[in-house]
């Protein structure tokens, strides 16, 4: 190879890498650039580059270049390649692992399921089970149902996204989000309110509201947090419950 070809390989390797290196970027950035950012560009870059390269060597106007002898082995192509390929391994192994109330372990799940019927119990007066319907045979199909509970029974259902949003302030004491783990906490109250009898849902709602304060202290929040979240639920509950007027809490229900 003339230097002249060397150097052109050359830069064709380091565009490839600069490619790649835009690519996994692309992967890991928020989800704001990503939608920002044209996809199209990529993979255009993509295939140009690997035209180029092919039809960049040899130019046939050119008196046919002698034979030369098979390229060196050079230990940094065998690097490359092996760190395009964990590189590729290890964004197809991050977007095929379990994710969210699938990650946690069953053993975590019970515990999680022991502590939302306890809490369910003392709200029903009654024993009752709290079961976390991770194949959506109950909840989660229909819109507005992200829980279900027999009225006056001793058996309630909540979605994965509920559980695992309560699982992680009662096991692992975190708040993902404010608002998302005050809606956990008003779905299992409303669904305990149901287990102790109650029909109306717009009466669940408020008395869940005003018990989703003890639950939020029992699951590890201070009271004045609890309060915080079970106030926003109620400001919020008109527009959350939309066109279904009767989840809409009647006009004097307070939060303490
Ligand atoms: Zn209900």
């Amino acid at each position: 190879m003339t230097s002249d070809l060397r150097r052109r390989a050359r830069l064709f390797r380091i565009a490839r890498i600069a490619v790649l290196v835009i690519v996994i970027a692309f992967f890991l950035a928020p989800y704001g650039v990503r939608s920002w950012f044209p996809v199209w560009l990529l993979f255009l870059l993509q295939r140009d580059l690997s035209e180029l390269g092919t039809w960049g060597y040899w130019d046939p106007s050119e008196p046919t270049p002698p034979v030369v002898a098979e390229p060196a082995f050079r230990w940094i192509h065998v690097i490359e390649a092996v760190a395009a390929v964990a590189i590729v391994g290890t964004l197809l192994y991050a977007a095929s692992r379990p994710s969210g109330w699938n990650a946690v372990s069953s053993k975590r799940q019970a515990q999680t399921e022991a502590i939302l019927s306890r809490e369910a119990s003392a709200i029903a007066r009654h024993p009752a089970t709290v079961t976390c319907d991770k194949k959506g045979v109950y909840v989660g199909f229909v819109q507005d149902a992200d829980g279900l509970a027999e009225v006056g029974g001793d058996q309630a259902f909540l979605t994965p996204e509920i559980c695992d949003t309560l699982y992680q302030l009662a096991v692992k004491h975190r708040v993902q989000s404010f608002s998302r783990t005050g809606r956990a906490i008003a779905v299992l109250a409303h669904e305990s309110w149901h287990l102790r009898g109650e029909r109306n849902e717009g009466l669940a709602n408020c008395y869940g509201f005003q018990s989703g304060v003890g639950i939020g202290v029992n699951l590890g929040l201070s009271k004045s947090r609890a309060r915080a979240m079970m106030r926003e639920q109620l400001a919020t509950n008109a527009s959350d419950s939309g066109t279904n007027v009767q989840y809409r809490v009647p006009s004097d229900c307070r939060v303490r």
